[in-house]
């Protein structure tokens, strides 16, 4: 049996460090410092430049995604996203109570409050059967045809599922639903960029996906989002409220309706140029260092989280389920305490005081996860050929 000391040595030797080793830190050489030089010499660092559109449509290419645009982060995209898709005041998102406390905050800034199913724990993401016994269980439609949280008769403005560490959720199954009961799509890709379901990229299944490119994620553009969207007058109405809604003109300013600032500047989009130029490498490296988690935890007390059969997740943090809640104290506490970072899942959000009360499905895998799931140090590994 492999036990914690084997794997904290194991990750060492990934690593091939005896000093702190990060759960996930960035990776920056010349292409980056060449890209951010050329944008300060352009003096156009900040809301306008040329950086700005080259990601958008490479990022656009690399998802296919009729549109992309980019955001000063992933929690405005997911905001803009939902505003998009008609959700304000009084509504009801659906989303998984395990994900990242952004995906609620988005939802909340809205107006609207966010309501909890279950994950299934093979993907760790939205279980279809958890939100379509939801749907069946707790809504209904009303007389305006619009389906509607029957308790409260809150209209359903949005489903939001989370693709967790990268990992897809059961894309076919949520969008039958989705679609069966009439409501927008969003998929909250923070996390998946490079993840594919059924060769087809996460977050381009809905009506919006939103990406993060957070200094934690798998590319970073220091601070930055992404709505991508697939209908091109979504993608025209997107640009359009997360600058301010100005109507385009030599040198008057009209504003034809109440809009956002979520705009990524030109500087944080160079350094995302850059880091796109990465990806592939990036991707072939995380799976081999998945891989290698994978076969070496086989024998062990800890279940690798292996990604879905019908995907090809971008493996951004490794996971493994402890045995039971002691051991998962035991490794985060042993890592830890050596310098290996280590981390729990999120405090699940029905746990949040300000999401305690939200309505909710049964949430029994989310609990058990909880109290079991241990994220693995995942940076992009020296030395590791594909
Ligand atoms: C990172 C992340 C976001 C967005 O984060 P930002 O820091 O605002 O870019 C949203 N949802 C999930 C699940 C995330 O992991």
């Amino acid at each position: 049996m492999t036990g914690t000391k084997a794997l904290l040595s194991f990750i060492r030797d990934i690593y091939q460090s005896t000093g702190p080793i990060p759960l996930h830190a960035p990776l920056f050489n010349d292409a980056e410092k060449t890209s951010l030089l050329a944008c300060l010499d352009s003096t156009f660092v900040s809301s306008a430049g040329p950086f700005v559109d080259q990601f958008e449509q490479q990022m656009a290419a690399f998802c296919q995604s009729s549109r992309a645009v980019a955001t000063v982060n992933g929690t405005a995209a997911l905001q803009a996203a939902l505003h998009l898709a008609g959700v304000g005041q009084g509504d009801i998102v659906i989303t998984q109570a395990l994900t990242f406390v952004a995906t609620c905050n988005a939802v909340h800034f809205l107006g609207a409050t966010p309501a909890f199913v279950d994950v299934s724990p093979m993907s760790l993401g939205l279980c279809p059967d958890a939100l379509q016994q939801f749907l069946t269980e707790q809504c209904g439609k009303n007389a305006a045809g619009n389906t509607v949280l029957r308790s409260t008769g809150q209209k359903i403005g949005a489903v939001v599922p989370m693709h967790t560490f990268g990992h897809p959720v059961q894309l076919d199954e949520v969008v039958a639903i989705c679609s069966e009961w009439q409501l927008p799509l969003i998929e909250d890709a923070a996390e998946s960029l490079g993840s594919f379901y059924r060769g087809r990229h996460t977050g381009t299944f809905g009506r919006f996906g939103a990406l993060s490119f957070n200094g934690n994620k798998i590319i970073t553009t220091g601070g930055g989002g992404m709505v991508l969207c697939q209908q091109i007058e979504d993608g025209v109405h997107c640009k359009h409220v997360t600058t301010t809604a100005k109507v385009a003109h030599p040198y008057q300013f009209f504003h034809d309706e109440v809009a956002f600032n979520f705009r990524m500047p030109n500087l944080n989009a160079a350094l995302g140029c850059a880091q796109l130029t990465k990806l592939p490498s990036y991707l072939a490296n995380k799976r081999a260092l998945a891989g290698l988690y994978q076969n070496f935890l086989q024998d062990s007390d800890y279940q690798f989280v292996a990604e879905p059969a019908y995907a090809k997740s971008n493996y951004w943090l490794n996971a493994v389920i402890c045995a039971n809640e002691q051991q998962q104290q035991l490794l985060l506490k042993q890592s830890n305490n050596q310098g290996i970072m280590t981390r729990p899942v999120w405090e699940l959000m029905h746990h949040l005081p300000m999401y305690k009360d939200c309505p909710r499905g049964s949430l029994s895998h989310s609990e058990w996860l909880a109290k079991r799931l241990v994220n693995l140090p995942s940076s992009v590994a020296p030395g590791l050929q594909p």
